[in-house]
């Protein structure tokens, strides 16, 4: 039996849960991080894990990166994360089981969409618990795919970083999936050249006829550019990396894009303006909470429209205390919690 507490990425969970099992065609782990502010949010993960344990691992450290983006992004949510690493069975059955596993944790857990899940995934598991979100609503309310919200969250980042407009600055973008090709599209649209990089072809294709050049997979982050937006997977910013970055703006939808602590100061040595990811990508899981809490797709907007004013606050506290960016990120997180714990 593993013990989530011998997990290296063990940081005070309030829960972990094994899902699923070999009667019931799937297997997963549920982590609850913290629900100080809430609801512990975040998103299921379907992923080929060499291991239960590699999957642990990557729900530990993702449910208390939800927990940092939900108190970050003012939300009246906590952080949790879903990892489900095997299934053998047919897929909807699958989700149903997993949504009565969700329905037991009482609502202290609520899911969405994550790398690997889909809408449909999302409505099998609607057929057994509510605790879920990601999922299509009338005209007018906020639900359905988050990667639109999360690019525009983006978007409005990078504008605010460059002073308040993109139009004729350059920006390589890393990853034209889901959030970067809608990113590639509000950066087209507002004026901005794109110069982008991405291993799947089709992707690729989809984003040329937005007029954008294309570069090396393994030059991207190289490129000349005034912003290097990474919106593909973690890690893109460690030591062989952030010496050879072409921009003086970093500021993308990736999630801990920073391979390790000390690449946040390899960032600053350089003096290259970062923007920490969770401030920055935190609108998908803005629409996620309007749509969990029954709102519209304006107040989704609205507060999608927040988040630049977050990003060059962090930036201001970290230039005023010397500090990288990050770390004043996460300062703001901790006091946030602390000062709920109180009250
Ligand atoms: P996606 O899978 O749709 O897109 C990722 C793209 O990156 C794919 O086109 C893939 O081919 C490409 N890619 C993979 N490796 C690459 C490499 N080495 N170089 C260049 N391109 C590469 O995923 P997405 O939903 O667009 O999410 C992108 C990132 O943003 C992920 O890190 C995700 O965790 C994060 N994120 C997404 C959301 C959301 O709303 N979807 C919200 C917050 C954070």
């Amino acid at each position: 039996m593993i013990d989530p507490k011998n997990n290296a990425s063990f940081d005070a969970h309030e829960d972990v849960v094994f899902v699923g099992g070999e009667n019931q065609g799937y297997a997963g782990v549920v982590a609850i991080h913290n629900t100080v502010l809430g609801p512990a949010a975040g998103g299921c993960r379907i992923w080929d894990y060499d291991s239960a344990d590699a999957a642990l691992t990557d729900a530990l450290r993702l449910s208390r990166g939800m927990t940092y983006k939900n108190a970050m992004a003012d939300l009246p949510l906590g952080g949790g994360k879903a990892v489900i690493y095997r299934i053998n069975t047919d897929r909807v059955d699958a989700f149903q089981k997993f949504g009565d596993a969700v329905e037991k944790l009482g609502g202290r857990y609520i899911t969405a969409e994550d790398v690997g899940a889909t809408v449909s995934d999302m409505r099998a598991i609607a057929g057994r618990t509510s605790y879920v979100a990601g999922i299509p609503k009338e005209h007018g309310q906020a639900g359905g795919d988050p990667s639109p919200w999360t690019a525009l969250g983006v978007f409005l980042s990078i504008k605010a970083m460059l002073g308040g407009s993109v139009q004729g600055r350059t920006i390589a973008v890393q990853g034209v999936g889901a959030v970067g090709f809608h990113l590639c599209k509000l950066l087209a649209e507002a004026g901005a050249k794109l110069v982008v990089a991405d291993v799947n072809k089709a992707n690729l294709q989809r984003a040329e006829a937005l007029g954008v050049e294309i570069a090396p997979v393994d030059q991207i982050h190289a490129v000349g550019a005034d912003v290097f937006s990474p919106c593909a997977l973690g890690a893109g910013l460690n030591a062989t990396t952030i010496p050879e970055l072409g921009a003086p703006i970093v500021c993308g939808a990736a999630n801990n894009q920073l391979a390790t602590e000390e690449d946040g100061a390899r960032l600053v040595a350089r003096g290259i303006a970062y923007g920490p990811d969770y401030v920055v990508n935190a609108g998908g899981i803005i629409n996620v909470s309007c749509e969990y809490l029954g709102q519209s797709e304006k107040d989704a907007d609205a507060k999608v429209r927040a988040i630049p004013g977050r990003v060059l606050k962090v930036l201001d506290i970290a230039k005023a205390e010397n500090i990288p960016p990050h770390q004043a990120a996460d300062r703001i997180v901790r006091e946030k919690i602390a000062a709920a714990r109180k009250t």
